[in-house]
């Protein structure tokens, strides 16, 4: 399992349905020649090309965009957390809001992935956030601790799970919420449950070059899921170049 504390602040590119065998060799001939002390970079591509991606990869970690709930058997279409283990995957996104929207994935399939990863060996990135409407209501703390108490497990801990507040309203629409917001949330988040004071948490949603330099100040934010801005290499090594995330302690 990768040693998280090795790591000052986390970039996770989540291409989501995109790439190609082309896009990813000229993706990854950019990104060879960059090495990033201390951060920690996850290329996460659609799972046919996971393999390829690792075989390419010289310094980032490989994740998964989602996982199955079951282990093995007759369930056409899915890929286990052993067969990701088995192929030396790293990380894998849970609890995506798109799979949550698209797939009706319920919090507790997210906390039932996230077991069966955390006991594979392989870091979860467990996604959490608000959508528009519950913002609006005022309910962005009642959804992030719904979220948190339904969908992580006992098991999950600071060395092995990676929380994402990624606010649904904010993926993909190039809209963000404020800094203060953004500190309030992760803050909150911290506090929900003493355990996760040292967890590694990401913020996610509409985060690029212009942004992403302001977001990688604020001191309860270690790292960025990226989605959009990922696709662009020479941006997305921009913003890994840019940040100024270190290793606060809480
Ligand atoms: C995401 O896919 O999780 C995401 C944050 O996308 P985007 O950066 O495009 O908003």
């Amino acid at each position: 399992m990768v040693e998280l504390s090795n790591f000052t602040s986390f970039f996770v590119a989540n291409w989501k349905l995109n790439g190609s065998f082309q896009f990813i060799s000229q993706y990854l001939e950019s990104l060879n020649k960059e090495k990033f002390t201390k951060k920690c970079v996850v290329l996460c591509p659609p799972s046919p090309y996971l393999n390829y991606v690792k075989d390419l990869s010289k310094h980032s970690f490989i994740g998964a965009q989602d996982c199955s709930c079951f282990e093995e058997g007759a369930y056409t279409g899915e890929i286990s957390t052993k067969i990701l283990s088995d192929i030396g995957i790293n990380f894998c996104i849970v609890g995506h809001s798109e799979r949550r929207k698209y797939f009706k994935e319920s919090n507790e399939a997210v906390k039932d992935k996230t077991l069966k990863l955390i006991e594979n060996r392989i870091i979860p990135i467990i996604c959490i956030g608000e959508t528009l409407e519950e913002k609006n209501s005022n309910r962005t703390n009642e959804i992030l601790n719904k979220q948190i108490n339904e969908s992580v497990p006992e098991s999950a801990n600071e060395h092995n799970s990676i929380i994402a507040y990624e606010p649904v309203w904010a993926i993909g629409t190039g809209k963000t919420p404020t800094l203060n917001e953004i500190e309030d949330s992760h803050k909150f988040i911290r506090k929900i449950n003493k355990k996760f004071l040292n967890f590694k948490i990401l913020y996610g949603g509409s985060v690029n070059i212009k942004n992403s330099k302001q977001i990688s100040d604020i001191k309860n934010v270690d790292g960025a899921l990226i989605g959009g801005a990922s696709l662009k290499i020479e941006e997305f090594i921009k913003i890994i170049i840019n940040s100024s995330w270190f290793n606060f302690s809480y």
